[in-house]
C-alpha cells in the first residue's frame, strides 16, 4: 500500500509531509536531507533541468535558464518565461516541480504516493485554482483535494491545541501571498473555517523589492554610482539581509561594482521595518474588514497563529501584538505548518455537498444550510476524531440581462464565505429557436459586485443538445451551479424533467468581456432600442372555432415571447375582436401577465359574426403612445363592414400608426393589404406558418431571441425559482 502526502507548492519553498508510523504528521525531506524544497528550476540547453536548492544558488549567482516565483503568474495566460527555446507557463512550471517533489518523496520513504492533497492561497479562485489541479494532475499525482494553505495549517493547530469553542485568527504571509482566515473550533472535534480572504499579490518578495530600493540608495548616497543593474544586484542581496535582520539589528549586504570596485552598506533593523510599515498596514486593513464583518473584535479572537516565512520578520510579530493586544502563538512551525495539516487531511473523509437556497428578493440566494457534519473516521488513529469544513474566498456569479433589459449585470449565485463543497440548482424559462442545434451560454464570474466589469470572468459553459419545443413554448432549463471541495467552478444543465445532464463543455472566459461592462453603470444610448407599443387584435368569430383559434392563440405568445429581451421598454396589449371588442390585456411591460390573458382568450367571447373591427380601440391606446406604434390584426375571414374598417385604419396610420393585417384561410388579400400600413404591410400565410412567421415579425419589430443560434443564459424577465439539486461531478451519493 503506498502513503497519502500533503503538498505545500510554495511560492518560494515546497514541502512534502505524510503521517507517519507513530501516527503524527511530519515533514519528508529531500533526497538532500532538507524539509524544505525551493521552488526554482534550472533549465539547461539540451532541455533538461535541475529543482531545488542547486537551482536556487544558480538563480542566486545569476545563471541562465533559472525559472522561480512563477505561482504569482498561475492563472496568467501566456508564457512565463523561454529557454533555450521553450516556452514554460506557470502551469508546466508548477507540474515540473510537482513531478520531482512526488519524485524525491517516493524515493526517500521508498514507497508509492497513493493519494495528495495539494494546498493553494485561500484566496485563488477558479483561474487559479484549476490550472494548478491539473498541473498536479499531470506530474502524475492522484490528487483528493486542493485545500486552501491557512485551513491545513489551522489542521495542524487544532491536531495539537483543540480548544472547543476557541475562534482562531490565521495570519498566512509566504513568500507571494498574504491569507487571513479564521476559524472556529467546535464540538465533536470539529474544526470550521469561517471566513477567508487575502491578498495574492502580497507577500515576502515585496519586502524584499522594498529592501532592494534602500540598499540602492544607500549605494547612491554613498559613492554617487548609478548602473543600471545595480537594482537587479541589490534585489539579489535583498532576501539574505531581510533575513538576516530577523535575528540581527543590523545587517551588511556587499556589492562588486564595476570600474569601482566593491562597497558595502549597511541597513538597520528599524530602517527596513519602516521602509515596509505600508506593507504591514495592507494586511491590517485585511485583518480589520475581516473582523467588521463578523462584528467581532480583537478580544474575541482567543489566538493568532503565525504561517508562512515571513511571520518570521521580527516587525509582523511586534506589529500583530500591539494590534490585536496579545502575543502572536508561533507554537506551528511557520514553514512546515502547510504541508502538514495537508497531510492531516489527506487522510480525513470527504465532506458532504451544502445544498444552498434561493431567498425571495431578487436572483440573491445564500447558503441557509451547512453540510451535516460528517462521520468521523480518519485512517489515522491519533488524528481520527477531526473534521474540517471550509469556505470558498470569492463569490459566484454569472453573466445575466438585467431586469430592464439595457445592459448586463452579474447575477449572483453562491456567496463567498460560503462552506464548500456546495452547489445550487435553479430553473429558468429558455426559448428555444425554430430548427436544431439549441445552445445555452453562461458567463461565470468571481466577484461580489453586480457590475461585471469589477468581476473576474473565470470560465464559460456552452451547454448543448437543447431540445427544441414544436409548440414555441418557453422550455425549462435546469442548471445547477457549484463548487467542489478544491473550490472549482461547476456548471450542469438538465431539461424539463429530464434526469439526464445535457452535454455541457467548460471553456475559457471570452478575452474580451467589454461587450457585457456596457449599459450597467450608465447605459450608452446606442445600447437601448426605441420604445415600442403594440396592439394585437385577434378575430374571435365563429369560424375561429378549434384549430385556428389554438394556432393564433400560441403564434400570440410566441410573438410575445420574442420580446423577453427586447433591449428597450416595451408594452404590448391584446384584444379580441367580433361582433364587439374586447381589450382583454391593456398595453403593460408584464410581458408573462400578458401572455396569460392572451391564453384566455376563447372563440365567440364577443360575438359570433364579424360586425366590429379593433381600430378605434387601437387608435384610443396608441395615437399618443411614445415610440414605435404597432397593430397586429389577425383575421380569418372577410368583416361585415369592410370600408369603414379601411377608413378607421387610415387613421390609424395618419396617426403614426402601423398596422400589420395577417390572415389565412379566407381572409382577403385585398382588404388586409387595404387595412394595413408600414414597413411589413399585409401578410397572408397557411395556418401551420402562423406561428414562425409571428415570430419573424416580432424579430423584425426589434424583439427576438429566437434568432440567434446561442443566446445568452438568464435573459427571460421571470427570475429563475429553486428547483432540487442532484449530483455535482464527481459527488460521492
Ligand atoms: P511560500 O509558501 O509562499 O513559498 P514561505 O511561507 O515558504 O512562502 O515563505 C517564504 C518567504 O519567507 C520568503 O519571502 C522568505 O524570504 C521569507 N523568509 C523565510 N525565512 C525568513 C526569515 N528568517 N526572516 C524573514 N523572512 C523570511
Ligand atoms: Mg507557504
Amino acid at each position: 500500500m503506498g502513503i497519502k502526502v500533503g503538498i505545500d507548492l510554495g511560492t518560494t519553498f515546497c514541502a512534502v509531509a505524510m503521517i507517519g508510523d507513530d501516527g503524527k504528521a511530519a515533514v519528508i525531506p529531500n533526497e538532500m536531507g532538507e524539509r524544505l524544497t525551493p521552488s526554482v528550476i534550472q533549465f539547461f540547453d539540451d532541455g533538461s533541468y535541475i529543482v531545488g536548492a542547486d537551482a536556487k544558488e544558480a538563480l542566486d549567482y545569476g545563471e541562465e535558464g533559472c525559472a522561480a516565483v512563477f505561482k504569482r503568474s498561475m492563472g496568467e495566460s501566456g508564457v512565463y518565461c523561454s529557454f533555450y527555446g521553450r516556452d514554460y507557463t506557470a502551469q508546466s512550471l508548477s507540474e515540473i516541480m510537482l513531478r520531482e517533489l512526488k519524485k524525491q518523496a517516493e524515493k526517500v520513504t521508498g514507497q508509492r504516493i497513493d493519494e495528495a492533497v495539494v494546498t493553494v492561497p485561500a484566496y485563488f479562485g477558479e483561474l487559479q485554482r484549476e490550472p494548478t489541479l491539473r498541473a498536479a494532475k499531470d506530474a502524475g499525482l492522484n490528487v483528493r483535494q486542493l485545500v486552501s494553505e491557512p485551513t491545513a495549517a489551522a489542521m495542524n493547530y487544532a491536531a495539537d491545541h483543540f480548544r472547543e469553542n476557541a475562534k482562531v485568527l490565521i495570519y498566512d504571509l509566504g513568500g507571494g501571498t498574504f491569507d487571513l482566515t479564521l476559524v472556529q473550533m467546535k464540538k465533536n472535534d470539529r474544526v470550521d473555517v469561517i471566513r477567508t480572504t487575502g491578498n495574492s499579490m502580497l507577500g515576502g518578495k515585496n519586502w524584499d523589492e522594498e529592501l532592494a530600493k534602500l540598499l540602492v540608495q544607500k549605494i547612491e548616497e554613498d559613492v554617487e554610482y548609478t548602473e543600471c543593474d545595480i537594482h537587479t544586484h541589490a534585489l539579489r542581496e535583498a532576501e539574505k539581509v531581510k533575513i538576516a535582520l530577523s535575528s540581527a539589528m543590523k545587517a551588511r549586504a556587499h556589492f562588486t561594482l564595476d570600474d569601482y570596485g566593491s562597497c558595502t552598506v549597511e541597513v538597520t533593523r528599524e530602517e527596513f521595518d519602516d521602509a515596509t510599515a505600508h506593507l504591514r498596514e495592507k494586511t491590517r486593513g485585511l485583518c480589520i474588514n475581516l473582523l467588521d464583518s463578523m462584528k467581532l473584535s480583537w478580544r474575541d479572537i482567543n489566538a493568532v497563529v503565525l504561517v508562512g516565512g515571513s511571520t518570521r520578520m521580527p516587525q509582523i510579530k511586534k506589529f500583530i501584538k500591539q494590534m490585536s493586544g496579545r502575543e502572536p502563538l508561533s507554537r506551528v512551525n511557520p514553514d512546515e505548518a502547510v504541508a502538514i495539516g495537508a497531510a492531516i487531511m489527506a487522510n480525513l473523509k470527504a465532506q458532504p455537498y451544502a445544498v444552498q437556497k434561493i431567498t425571495n428578493d431578487e436572483s440573491v440566494i445564500r447558503t441557509l444550510r451547512k453540510g451535516s457534519v460528517p462521520a468521523k473516521e480518519t485512517a489515522v488513529e491519533s488524528l481520527q476524531k477531526l473534521s474540517v469544513s471550509d469556505v470558498v474566498a470569492h463569490t459566484l456569479g454569472k453573466v445575466t440581462v438585467n431586469r430592464d433589459g439595457t445592459g448586463y449585470k452579474n447575477q449572483i449565485i453562491i456567496r463567498e464565505n460560503s462552506v464548500i463543497p456546495v452547489k445550487v440548482a435553479v430553473a429558468e424559462q429558455f426559448y428555444t429557436k425554430d430548427e436544431g442545434g439549441n445552445e445555452s451560454e453562461i458567463i461565470m464570474l468571481q466577484g461580489s459586485s453586480e457590475n461585471v466589469r469589477e468581476c473576474t470572468a473565470v470560465c464559460r459553459y456552452i451547454v448543448s443538445g437543447i431540445e427544441h419545443d414544436p409548440t414555441h413554448n418557453p422550455t425549462i432549463l435546469k442548471v445547477q451551479y457549484s463548487y467542489d471541495a478544491n473550490g472549482i467552478v461547476h456548471v450542469q444543465a438538465r431539461q424539463g424533467d429530464s434526469d439526464k445532464d445535457l452535454p455541457a463543455k467548460k471553456l475559457p472566459a471570452p478575452d474580451d468581456m467589454s461587450r457585457y461592462y456596457e449599459g450597467i453603470s450608465a447605459p450608452p444610448a446606442k445600447a437601448k432600442a426605441e420604445p415600442l407599443r403594440i396592439m394585437m387584435a385577434v378575430d374571435v368569430s365563429g369560424s375561429m372555432t378549434g384549430r385556428p383559434m389554438e394556432e393564433a392563440k400560441k403564434a400570440m405568445c410566441r410573438f410575445i415571447d420574442e420580446f423577453s429581451c427586447y433591449p428597450g421598454d416595451v408594452k404590448i396589449g391584446a384584444m379580441a375582436v367580433s361582433d364587439r371588442t374586447q381589450v382583454v390585456c391593456e398595453l403593460t411591460n408584464d410581458l408573462t401577465a400578458c401572455r396569460e390573458k392572451v391564453g384566455e382568450i376563447e372563440v365567440c367571447m364577443t360575438g359570433l359574426c364579424n360586425e366590429a373591427d379593433p381600430f378605434d380601440e387601437i387608435l384610443n391606446r396608441l395615437a399618443v403612445a411614445r415610440g414605435k406604434k404597432v397593430g397586429v390584426v389577425l383575421a380569418d375571414g372577410v368583416w361585415s363592414y369592410r370600408d369603414k374598417a379601411i377608413t378607421r385604419a387610415k387613421r390609424c396610420a395618419a396617426m403614426g400608426i402601423n398596422i400589420i393585417g395577417m390572415g389565412f384561410g379566407e381572409a382577403d388579400e385585398e382588404f388586409l393589404k387595404a387595412i394595413s400600413s408600414g414597413e411589413i404591410g399585409a401578410i397572408k400565410v397557411e395556418l401551420d406558418e402562423l406561428t414562425p412567421t409571428f415570430g419573424k415579425i416580432a424579430q423584425e419589430l426589434g424583439g427576438g431571441r429566437g434568432g440567434k443560434s446561442r443566446r445568452l443564459f438568464g435573459g427571460s424577465k421571470t427570475p429563475p425559482t429553486e428547483c432540487e439539486t442532484w449530483p455535482a461531478p464527481g459527488e460521492q451519493t
